[in-house]
């Protein structure tokens, strides 16, 4: 099994996102507030060159996202920039790793916010997974409301609806397997959006968490740090947890959708340190 990650453009949000300030309303109301900008941060997407068939995980940005800022929505507007090119796109890219788009078994959704459904135009007759609750939050004018672009969906676009069981996967409450011998499994990640979802990859001694948005990077995962977008503090608080909990009891190489860090751990095999939780005072006697 080989592990890829695919850089499709940057994106620029504004820091009060990256990084919640306050709770509930009011640190999602900030994100509006904020004047600050973050740096060019990338967005990943991923393929598991997997023996059953490769399973591609988010699809990306697609050069439509330029267009956004003409958007009518504010939150398209004002709070987000995007940056690809056309050859940056997920399928070019794919057949440059030799993958051509009959190898694609699945593609899976961590969630369906414009950066990462926004390759979906290369998938025309793959099965695409996504979690049932996400695909109706996105759906509609409700959807539009809610800041998704179903507008800019393919017009093929049908997903398979994903349930997660309850099995619990670690500390993982819903899961599902998604091959057959049970190494790439989707885990319920809700927080940033409410059915958010992540796969992990296991191989060799080692796991992938392939993130999605659960948190925009690794030190903010560990540093237990919300962003500005979720909808529950506790909710997203819980699943930040429950990441640094499964990455205490195994080698975990953590790989958020937008960590400029992502790509150089998965290089390196990088895992997970712990939490930098500093160390009590030590008691000396002099
Ligand atoms: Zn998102």
């Amino acid at each position: 099994m080989k592990l890829h990650a695919i850089q499709t453009g940057f994106v620029r949000i504004k820091t009060a996102q990256l990084e919640g300030r306050g709770r509930g309303l009011r640190r999602r109301l900030a994100v509006f507030a904020d004047r600050n900008w973050t740096g060019w941060l990338p967005t990943y997407a991923w393929v598991i060159d997997h023996p059953d068939g490769a399973i591609v995980v988010d699809t990306g940005q697609g050069k439509h996202l330029l267009e956004a800022s003409r958007s009518l929505h504010p939150y398209h507007r004002w709070e987000v920039v995007f940056r690809i090119e056309r050859d940056e796109e997920i399928g070019p890219q794919l057949r440059a790793l030799g993958i051509g788009r009959r190898d694609v078994k699945r593609v899976v959704l961590t969630h369906l916010h414009v950066d990462h459904d926004g390759g979906l135009a290369h998938f025309p007759q793959t099965e695409i997974l996504v979690s049932r609750g996400e695909l109706r939050t996105a759906s509609g004018w409700m959807g539009r409301l809610r800041g998704y672009l179903p507008n800019r969906w393919p017009s093929w676009f049908d997903p398979v609806p994903l349930d997660l069981t309850t099995e619990a996967f670690g500390p993982f409450a819903a899961s599902k397997r998604l091959t057959e011998a049970g190494d790439v499994v989707a885990v319920g990640t809700p927080g940033h959006t409410a059915d958010h979802l992540s796969v992990v990859v296991e191989d060799q001694g080692m796991t992938y968490f392939l993130a999605g948005d659960a948190s925009y990077d690794e030190q903010r995962m560990l540093a237990g740090q919300v962003d500005g977008v979720s909808a529950d503090d506790d909710v997203a608080g819980g699943t930040l947890r429950a990441i640094r909990e499964f990455a205490r009891n195994r080698r975990v190489v953590y790989l958020p959708a937008h960590d400029p860090g992502s790509a150089a751990r998965l290089a390196r095999t990088v895992s997970v340190s712990g939490p930098t939780v500093p160390s009590a005072p030590q008691n000396i006697r002099r």
